[in-house]
């Protein structure tokens, strides 16, 4: 099975890469803040929980969002491969994916990071709440929080699966499609390599 994390700080692209990314590779994509955001659309017990963390750029407790991510993955037992978008986002819900992942003799294929500098994300976001209606989007204060979870909590993510060779540094600036472009070269390249089951 291909099991890709697309990994990057809020507004590196991560959504509009998946996207692409799933028709290339016909995998299944779970973003996290998607299903965050449907459930607070829908005003679900979740949604509210959710909302009191999303609306400061915090992230919502691991346990929450681990069962609600293996509850998805399992809900979908005969796709090709599943494309991560936003999880995993600490330490331990890597550890979960991992553990899930072994209990199925599978494995993380590899991380792909989507590097922007802090600069670029910014403007990125506040244009993209002009029309994403995203709350989080549109105020600078949990836009900066965000991002320093991001760096303080989220980065460690990925410095874990470069450990293991997971981890493959992108640069996230470019046109939609350059940048598309850089991801199909690395996944294919990391595809291109037998993979071994541990
Ligand atoms: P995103 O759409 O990925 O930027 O996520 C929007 C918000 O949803 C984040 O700022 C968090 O509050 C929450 N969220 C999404 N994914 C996770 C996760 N893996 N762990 C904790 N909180 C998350």
């Amino acid at each position: 099975m291909i099991n890709l994390i697309l990994f990057g700080p809020p507004g590196s692209g991560k959504g509009t890469q998946a996207a692409k990314l799933v028709k290339q590779y016909n995998l299944y994509h779970i973003s996290t803040g998607d299903m965050f955001r449907s459930e607070i659309g829908n005003k679900t017990e979740l949604g509210l929980l959710a909302k009191s963390y999303t609306s400061k750029g915090e992230l919502v407790p691991d346990a929450v969002t681990i069962s609600m991510l293996k509850k998805r993955v399992e809900d979908n037992p005969d796709v090709k491969g599943f494309i991560f978008d936003g999880f995993p986002r600490t330490n331990a819900q890597a550890q979960a994916l991992n553990e899930m992942l072994a209990e199925k003799n599978d494995d993380i294929t590899g991380l792909l990071l989507l590097d922007v500098p802090a600069e670029e994300l910014i403007i990125r976001l506040m244009d993209r709440a002009k029309t994403s209606g995203r709350a989080d989007d549109a105020d600078p204060k949990v836009i900066k929080n965000r991002i320093q979870v991001y760096r303080e909590t989220t980065q460690p993510v990925a410095d874990f699966y470069a450990q293991l060779d997971k981890t493959h540094y992108l640069k996230g600036v470019g046109t939609i499609d350059e940048i598309t472009e850089r991801l199909i070269k690395s996944i294919d390249g990391i595809l291109a390599v037998p993979q071994v089951a541990e």
